[in-house]
């Protein structure tokens, strides 16, 4: 049960369009506060779009994805969970990248999640890029390397861009595995598919075993189907979940920068972290949201309400 300092801000006490904009109206709690140590889930944003290849922008994720979730209410409509009173969550800030240092802040981010795991607390990340996800989970697998159900329409496996960079955000789980973060044999990717340079990243999963499920048996296959052995895979495992907005139809997330069409509908794009209920999720994140690219917000939108669908399944 929840301390009611954890709640977020009534929309009938201060309506939703009003007041300072944190994830989900709930309190802003920055890791030098005495109530940090109260925390259960903690909301993170990582502004930073360093290791992004084309179409830069999700710099900006984290401020609109906050202004966009607080449409989000208290009750999951489908499940029932209340994810407020089921957990302390709280929304951390954001971590202060350096724009012009990509090593830097992949220390700096590694840093914020040291603090927040050493505080027991399981972190909900909005990106910032995919690349992103590499000094979390540095952070989060310290002692053993992690499971991971990841959706997204890239591997995100390739070895390196532009004849040997090795830290973008189409290599951070190439680099996650190498340096023993992740279990390759319980890493599932869902949702692959678009044009590629060749058939790199595919032979790097096959070659360690990492379960790729391509957009086109997603399809044939529906999401029962699918889950069902996403959750067979990583069984009792700690589990990271990362979730790439491009994983969606640009039809209903056009603002990424790098989007493949073909993709599930945003009833399905919900419906996929519904099915992870019960796992054992050491954390979450959704990036590549990027505003520049959106400008209904409806990009923004999705992402916030997937991110409530991740926090509801932590903490339900
Ligand atoms: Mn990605
Ligand atoms: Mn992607």
């Amino acid at each position: 049960m929840s301390d009611t300092y954890f709640q977020p801000v009534s929309g009938f006490g201060l309506p939703r369009f009003a007041g300072v904009a944190t994830f989900m109206r709930l309190p802003h709690v920055p890791l030098t506060d005495p109530k940090l140590k109260d925390v259960t889930i903690g909301l993170i944003g990582v502004p930073w779009d360093g290791g992004t290849t084309n179409r830069s922008g999700p710099r900006h994720g984290p401020r609109q994805l906050r202004d966009m979730s607080t449409m989000i209410r208290a009750q999951n409509g489908a499940t029932g969970v209340r994810p407020f009173e089921a957990a302390n969550c709280a929304d951390l800030g954001d971590v202060a990248p350096n724009p012009a240092d990509l090593m830097d802040t992949m220390e700096r981010v590694t840093s914020f999640y040291d603090t927040v795991r050493s505080a027991g607390i399981r972190p909900l990340t909005a990106g910032g890029d995919h690349l992103t996800s590499l000094p979390v989970l540095r952070a989060l697998a310290k002692d053993a390397p992690l499971a991971m159900i990841h959706f997204d329409s890239h591997t995100d496996l390739f070895d390196s861009y532009f004849g040997g960079t090795k830290y973008t955000h189409g290599t951070p789980f190439r680099r996650a595995v190498e340096e023993g973060l992740l279990d390759p044999k319980k890493v599932v990717q869902i949702g692959i598919r678009g044009s590629a340079y060749d058939n790199e990243d595919r032979d790097f999963a096959n070659a360690v075993g990492i379960r790729v499920i391509p957009i086109e048996e997603f399809h044939a296959r529906g999401v029962d189907s699918v889950m069902a052995e996403a959750r067979e895979i990583v069984g009792r495992a700690d589990t990271y979940v990362s979730y790439d907005i491009d994983f969606v139809d640009p039809a209903f997330a056009p603002g990424t920068g790098t989007p493949e069409v073909g993709g599930p509908n945003s009833f399905q794009a919900i419906q996929v972290v519904r099915a992870l209920q019960g796992l054992r999720i050491a954390g979450a994140d959704l990036v590549e949201v990027s505003p520049p690219f959106d400008p209904s917000g409806g990009t923004a939108f999705l992402g916030a309400s997937i991110m409530f669908e991740l926090l509801c399944v932590m903490a339900g």
